[in-house]
């Protein structure tokens, strides 16, 4: 069973607003997805003229995210999965990647764009042993999440959770809401808890990067570059992990990693452990 609630009630009244850019639907058709609509599609494309290798970098990050989960599943035992800012279905998701090498594994999804909403049918599968439930809401908004019943009906919190932000904090532009909120939805995680996460940096290709970013916003999409030392400060309070803060290709890299060219790679990642 998927467990939670039907996420399809009341997704009838849901608004899409497709006449504007949603940033789930962007990044949906960059990594080749059929999930947006028009706006989405001149947006990216207008994007892209500037940031070039915005795809590129986003399937490093996706690749990323599926090593990390692996490596959380797999080497450190982790049973219990909280992804927020999850996106459009784009397979292996999180909690195929994470039931494949743990079929009891439990995963939360936390998304608040309505098109995720509207496909979270698609990622309420799992397999009998585990469970996969989905929560309509805004990162910035912690303690709704924490107290949600998806959330306490699917983790046991007196046992080690793994937090995953991974390419949402480019949206959340200012440094100190955006680590007030992590330091929150951290706080009541047991021991041995762990923060993944990854955002956006133009320190591999300023010119690129910085161009993309002000395409961004001037969509209306307030997005933010961060450099090494102000990801790094996200894990304050907590033990980064090896290799500590790098280029998402750099992070345990397999040969397909290994392979990409850190000038397309624009997002950092790192992995710490709650002490
Ligand atoms: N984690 C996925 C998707 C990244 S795209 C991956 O790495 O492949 C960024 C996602 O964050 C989008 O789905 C967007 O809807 C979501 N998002 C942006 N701002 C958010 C917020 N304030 N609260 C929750 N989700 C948010």
């Amino acid at each position: 069973g998927s467990g939670g609630r039907d996420v399809a009630d009341g997704v009838q009244d849901v608004d899409l607003r497709t006449d504007a850019p949603h940033s789930a639907r962007i990044y949906d058709y960059l990594l080749g997805g059929k999930d947006n609509y028009p706006a989405d599609r001149a947006a990216a494309e207008e994007i892209i003229k500037d940031w070039v290798n915005l795809p590129k970098s986003m399937r490093a990050n996706r690749h990323f995210m599926r090593r990390v989960t692996r490596h959380l599943a797999v080497e450190r035992g982790f049973r219990q999965f909280l992804d927020i800012g999850t996106g459009l279905p784009t397979s292996p998701n999180l909690h195929e990647v994470a039931q494949a090498a743990a079929p009891d594994a439990r995963v939360v999804y936390v998304d608040n764009d309505p098109t995720v909403l509207i496909h979270a049918r698609a990622l309420l599968t799992s397999t009998p042993e585990g469970r996969t439930t989905y929560l309509d809401a805004d990162f910035r908004a912690p303690k709704q999440i924490l107290d949600s019943r998806e959330l306490r009906e699917t983790l046991d919190l007196d046992r080690p959770v793994a937090l995953s932000v991974i390419a949402m904090l480019q949206f959340i532009v200012d440094d100190e809401v955006a680590k007030g909120v992590i330091d929150r939805l951290m706080e009541p995680l047991a021991p041995g808890s762990v923060l993944a996460l990854s955002t956006v940096t133009a320190e591999s290709a300023p010119e690129e990067v910085t161009g993309g970013v002000a395409a961004y916003n001037a969509r209306g999409i307030p997005t933010i570059a961060r450099s090494k030392e102000q990801v790094e400060a996200f894990f304050d309070g907590l033990e980064l992990l090896d290799p500590g803060v790098v280029l998402v290709n750099h992070w345990h890299a397999d040969d397909l990693a290994a392979a990409v060219d850190d000038a397309h790679v624009h997002m950092y990642g790192g992995l710490a452990r709650k002490p």
